[in-house]
């Protein structure tokens, strides 16, 4: 083994030990640190004294997620926030998979249940019939 390739074992060692017993890092720290960072960057343009205190909170909330010992608790929070976030990260899905797939098909979703549906692209206006929840509209691929 070369020495960078040891040191960066070291190194995820000293990080397990670090996180042995505490929460780790889970999607609500995950998104509380990215939205820091981004405000962050934000402020170096307005420097705003709310905007900075808005991303030091959150950077210091997701750190103190992160250590926290408090497992069951921080656990549910998380799934919580995953509950509350179902329906903006499937859209988020959504467009991703639109974007990748836009030369072929079309994606939708289901106004009922939230379902995501992909149709073929260039089939004009059809109704389209949720696999999971029959509801039925029509849209225009
Ligand atoms: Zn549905």
């Amino acid at each position: 083994m070369d020495r960078i390739k040891q040191f960066q074992y070291r190194l995820q060692l000293q990080l397990a030990q670090m996180l042995y017993g505490r929460n780790g890092v889970d999607a609500f720290a995950k998104t509380c640190n990215t939205t820091a960072i981004i405000l962050m960057f934000i402020n170096i343009f307005f420097n705003n004294v709310v905007i900075y205190f808005m991303w030091v909170g959150l950077a210091a909330y997701a750190i103190f997620r992160i250590f926290s010992k408090n497992i069951p608790k921080r656990y549910a929070e998380n799934q919580k926030f995953l509950e509350l976030t179902l329906v903006p990260r499937k859209r988020m899905n959504l467009v991703k998979l639109q974007w990748r797939d836009r030369s072929t098909s079309r994606y939708y979703m289901c106004t009922k249940c939230h379902q995501q549906i992909r149709v073929p692209r260039g089939k004009g206006r059809i109704e389209i019939r949720c696999p999971k929840c029959s509801n039925r509209f029509i849209k225009k691929t």
